[in-house]
């Protein structure tokens, strides 16, 4: 259902979103404050998303049959992890508008694919190489130098398949510890800091960034975002300019985080994209006049975009594990936001739910 322009999705229109996830809760949640419903693909029954949904296909993303139905209850499909095959993204692109479209998939699902599409826009990235054998790999590291990491190229997520390799690092052994059989080596770098930044692109090409967030990892897991980042404002324009960059090169519809390492001579490095909301935009559901889930419906549903105004300084802390156990005591936190997932187990490593700090302009904690 769109409207007599034929682009922006009417109230009640059906949102799809591959993926059963947080991102696709809280997307599902926006969406439902703008009068959409989302239905779920997920291969598994019940989760976070789906808790929260209209509408729950489980099955495999191969599945044509579950596919096709899907394309049709559906007005337009996104998706809310960017594992999902690109040939499920091409297959329902030829019934439905999907946006992002498959091409922003594509490149953020192969760390190679993506940091040659960086490069060839002009973002500079650590220097890398592709390796497919030992042999591969010890040349890579007296071209690259150590310290370097070595990460698979496909299907890596916080931290998972990275091997470090150190001064005496055997190539051998980290080839075997990545367990996979391509790989990517990237010259360690020395960061003074890792940001981020959120744009969003609309359906007419207008383009809106939100704040550099200013981020944390403790195990390779994000712990902390801050808002604003101990960047200057030159920094700042300079990475929400290649933010812009990239999804224009992309033509991509929707939300996209770019993660950056600041070097200590004050360069920007782009580490990962991802084309969907992300845990370092969680800050913005309660610091900006318009957060990043709502922001990503109306990009997706040709909608017009929101203002990214910060009324807030702000803190996102991850609740990861056991650490979801004490989450009420949040409650009592005046300033303190608790957003949780509905996920039943804390395993070790699991996201489990965010509390948004907000302070007054220059109050944050150092
Ligand atoms: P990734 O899975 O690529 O996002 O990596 C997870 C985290 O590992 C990053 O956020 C950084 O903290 C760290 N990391 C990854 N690659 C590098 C690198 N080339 N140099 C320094 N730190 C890195």
């Amino acid at each position: 259902m769109t409207d007599s322009d034929g682009n922006g999705l009417l109230p009640g229109s059906v949102i799809g979103i591959l993926g059963g996830g947080q991102l696709g809760r809280m997307t599902a949640l926006a969406a439902a404050q703008l009068g959409y419903r989302c239905h779920i693909f997920d291969p598994q029954h019940g989760g976070p998303a789906a808790q929260v949904a209209a509408g729950e296909t489980n099955a495999g993303y191969d599945d044509i049959a579950a596919l096709n139905a899907f394309a049709d209850a559906v007005d337009v499909v996104t998706f809310e992890f960017e594992n999902v095959p690109v040939d499920t993204a091409r297959h329902l692109a030829r019934r439905v508008p999907v946006r992002p479209g498959p091409k922003s998939l594509e490149v953020a699902q192969d760390r190679i694919v993506e940091k040659a599409f960086l490069n060839e826009i002009g973002v500079p990235t650590a220097p890398y190489a592709g390796v497919e054998t030992v042999q591969e790999l010890t040349a890579a590291l007296s071209q690259i130098g150590r310290p370097a990491v070595l990460k698979t190229v496909r299907l890596g997520y916080d931290g998972k398949g990275q091997v470090m390799i150190g001064p005496e690092g055997d190539p051998a052994a980290a080839f075997t510890a990545m367990g996979a059989s391509r790989g990517i080596l990237e010259g360690w770098i020395d960061f003074e800091m890792e940001i981020s930044v959120i744009v969003a692109r609309g359906l007419d090409g207008a383009m809106i960034s939100y704040d550099p967030s200013e981020n944390r990892h403790d195990s390779h897991i994000l712990k902390t975002s801050r808002v604003p980042a101990r960047i200057t404002p030159a920094i700042a324009e300079e990475a929400c300019g290649i933010a812009e960059r990239i999804v224009t090169a992309l033509e991509l519809v929707g939300l996209l985080a770019v993660e950056l390492f600041v070097t200590r001579d004050g360069k920007l490095l782009a580490n990962e994209i991802a084309p969907r909301p992300h845990n370092s935009g969680h800050w913005t559901m309660d610091a900006c006049a318009t957060g990043q889930f709502e922001q990503f419906v109306r990009a997706i549903c040709g909608l017009p975009l929101g203002a990214v105004t910060r009324h807030a300084d702000v803190t996102m802390t991850n609740l990861i594990g056991d650490e979801v156990n004490d989450s009420y005591s949040v409650l009592a936190e005046p300033n303190a936001r608790l957003h949780l997932y509905g996920k039943n187990e804390p395993r070790p490593g699991r996201k489990m739910g965010h509390v948004n700090r907000l302070y007054q302009p220059g109050g944050l904690p150092r």
